[in-house]
């Protein structure tokens, strides 16, 4: 195989330098380069140096437009793989506008946490995390949380970690309940533009819902796309809406 590839690359270097190699053979060498460049050291040290600059730009910002005083501090990890299934091979000069999605989806989970609940999301932080490849997410859980100590050593209320890995199923979250930690996967653009139920969904176990597939219209029905709390889901809520405020 690498003999017959190597002898490809040598037929195709005179040819290039001729101006004639075709286009299959330049989109498989387009390709081919992005796939290695996104796996390669340079692509996460230029993801980490991304990931500080988008933390000067949105560090202490409010997710809502009428502020309460229950104000909960987020910290959101993001690893490269996110930003890497994103930007698609054809259009890999992308940039920033990932940032511009994430940033969009929490606002819009974090606008309805205001409304319902007067709590007012703020981030604290956003970084860098390396994840483990080839894990499932749960497993990818415990790596956050046990083996980095990134989750529950942050000096933020609570920690968001997104995560571009593969796993069995398209997309998904874990959460601590009632705890501080959630790890949100997802990898494919598409989903990425309708993240926002599923960061509610997240933040939700924190203040205390639980998971139903009763057919109820709530964000914690996993068939249904509600972006609404029930009766249910309040009752469990409201009284852990303040669990940040009066920390001791
Ligand atoms: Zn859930």
């Amino acid at each position: 195989m690498k003999k017959i590839l190597s002898r490809i690359l040598s037929l195709s270097l005179p040819l290039t330098l001729l101006g004639i190699t075709s286009l299959t053979t330049y989109k498989y060498h387009k390709n081919y380069d992005i796939y290695e460049s996104k796996n390669s050291f340079s692509y996460k040290e230029n993801f980490k140096k991304e990931m500080e600059l988008f933390n000067d730009k949105v560090q202490g910002k409010i997710l809502a437009r009428t502020p309460t005083d229950n104000i909960v501090t987020l910290e959101v990890l993001v690893d490269d793989e996110v930003k890497s299934f994103y930007d698609d091979f054809y259009n890999p000069l992308d940039g920033e506008e990932w940032q511009d999605k994430l940033l969009k989806n929490l606002t819009q989970a974090s606008e309805r946490f205001n409304k319902e609940f007067g709590i007012t999301f703020k981030i604290g932080k956003v970084d860098y995390w390396d994840s483990t490849e080839d894990l499932y997410i749960s497993q990818l859980m415990e790596v956050l949380e046990k083996k980095t100590f990134r989750g529950l050593n942050s000096k933020e209320d609570i920690v968001l970690a997104f995560t571009g890995q593969r796993d069995r199923t398209p997309y998904g979250g874990i959460t601590n309940y009632l705890g501080k930690l959630s790890l949100l996967r997802t990898y494919e653009e598409t989903i990425f533009n309708e993240f926002d139920h599923l960061i509610q969904h997240e933040l939700s176990h924190l203040f205390g819902a639980m998971d139903t597939s009763n057919g109820r219209d709530s964000v914690m029905d996993y068939r249904s796309n509600s972006t609404k709390w029930d009766r249910y889901d309040k009752m469990l809520m409201l009284p852990n809406k303040d669990r940040f405020k009066n920390k001791p």
